[in-house]
């Protein structure tokens, strides 16, 4: 094909869908906390020609030809990750973050054997053994939770089931716990049973990179992380680990788990990792957890109950019983409100998970755009209107167009309309 049309020239349909996400994404206030803005680089790089390429194996190990930039592309992101976090080995080839858990579980466990991670319910992640994940169906997983009175991880009740069920693996980390991880105390117990500690980062990794949540280096035997949530980069995973189980993670994502990395992938973390080592990121981290803290004292003065009762990290967890609404009816008028984030179970929920108690947000995409914690109070204003608004789209609509209207201002990394 001598004629290489554009997307709008060949596609204009899909065109048409891609800047219509483009805008949405420009006009709301981006409140999933697993969701950022990666920047105009990082994208770059995940659209080019490195789309074409083949790599199975590592650098100057691999099973086909060609790799004369590859070599330096995939070596360049181990490079910046190994520095960025301070660790002796990285893999950047997992496709994202649960294949990145898998290859963990392979290189450590054999089918049937003991593991352990957060409950689903208390804020875990599916693939720390959860019943309806592979992690669950084929590993013998059990899950520790959160107390009931504070909703912080009960560290004794993480040392009895250790101690009972003898896990090859024990989890820490999660996708909706607004609290800080005390790694020392889960490598102490991880130890004490002779358990592989994986701390799984990746909600936190930007925070961790940037200095606003302690790290696990030198506490977790493994860490393991996606790199498109707090980090900014591309969709990916990723394993960072000590030189002696470095050989083990390696043959467990390829060719235990995988074929060829997507080098495009490997190439935008490289961006991201060097963007990340920066002064400014540091301050974006620090206020990324600002902005949460300002959110949390804004939207408890209006009487909202915060899951554990506020924030130490980028995001929030909010019981809404004592509103009146559930989780999913508000995240339907908030999202129509221009205030998009996601219904979520609370800890002990009495409901189902297809409609929740709860919703969660958080701060990590907002931050980027640049909004500081004296604009808290107006989103919290904003998230109060549209709940207290649910099932009046006229006033939702008003909402939308004020939060819009207001986003003008705060150009978004990534996005040139
Ligand atoms: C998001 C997340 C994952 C999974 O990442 P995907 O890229 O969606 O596969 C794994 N663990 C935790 C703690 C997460 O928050």
């Amino acid at each position: 094909m001598s004629f290489d049309p554009s997307l709008e020239q060949s596609d204009p349909e899909m065109s048409a869908l891609i800047r219509g996400e483009t805008q949405r994404q420009f006009d709301k206030l981006r409140m999933i906390p697993s969701e950022n803005y990666a920047s105009r680089a990082v994208q770059e790089a995940m659209g080019s020609p490195l789309n074409n390429k083949y790599s199975e194996g590592y650098p100057r190990k691999r099973y086909y030809e060609g790799q004369q930039f590859v070599d330096p592309i995939e070596e360049m992101a181990q490079e910046r990750i190994k520095s960025l976090f301070g660790v002796e080995h990285a893999n950047v080839q997992p496709y994202s973050g649960s294949p990145a858990n898998l290859a963990v579980l392979f290189a450590f466990c054999k089918p049937g054997d003991p593991i352990m991670g957060l409950g689903l319910p208390a804020g875990g992640h599916l693939t720390h053994g959860w019943s309806v994940s592979i992690t669950g169906a084929y590993f013998n997983a059990r899950a520790y939770g959160v107390r009931r009175d504070d909703h912080r991880i009960d560290m004794d009740e993480v040392a009895k089931i250790a101690e009972e069920h003898k896990p090859k693996v024990i989890f820490c980390g999660g996708t909706a716990y607004p609290r800080t991880w005390d790694f020392a105390a889960f490598s102490a117990i991880a130890k004490n049973v002779g358990a592989i500690l994986v701390a799984d980062i990746a909600h936190i990794s930007g925070l961790v990179a940037g200095g606003a949540h302690p790290s696990p280096v030198g506490h977790a035997d493994v860490i393991s992380s996606t790199t498109h949530k707090t980090l900014r980069g591309p969709r990916g995973g990723m394993i960072m680990t000590r030189k002696e189980l470095a050989p083990a993670i390696d043959k467990a994502v390829f060719p235990g788990l995988q074929g060829g990395p997507h080098v495009s992938q490997m190439a935008a973390l490289a961006v991201a990792a060097k963007e990340a080592n920066t002064e400014s990121f540091k301050e974006y981290a620090a206020r990324v957890v600002g902005n949460a803290k300002a959110l949390a004292t804004a939207l408890t003065d209006r009487g909202y109950a915060l899951v554990s009762g506020g924030t130490d990290n980028h995001l929030l967890l909010i019981d809404l019983t004592n509103k009146n609404v559930t989780g999913k009816r508000a995240a339907k008028a908030l999202d129509l409100a221009g205030i998009e984030l996601n219904y979520n179970s609370v800890p002990f929920d009495p409901r189902k998970p297809f409609d929740p108690s709860g919703v969660r947000l958080g701060t990590p995409a907002i931050t980027s755009r640049g909004l500081r914690p004296e604009h808290m109070g107006k989103v919290a204003e904003w998230f109060d209107e549209a709940v207290k608004n649910e099932g009046n789209e006229a006033k939702l609509a008003a909402v939308a167009s004020d939060v819009k209207a207001f986003l003008r201002d705060y150009p978004a990394p990534g996005i040139a309309l």
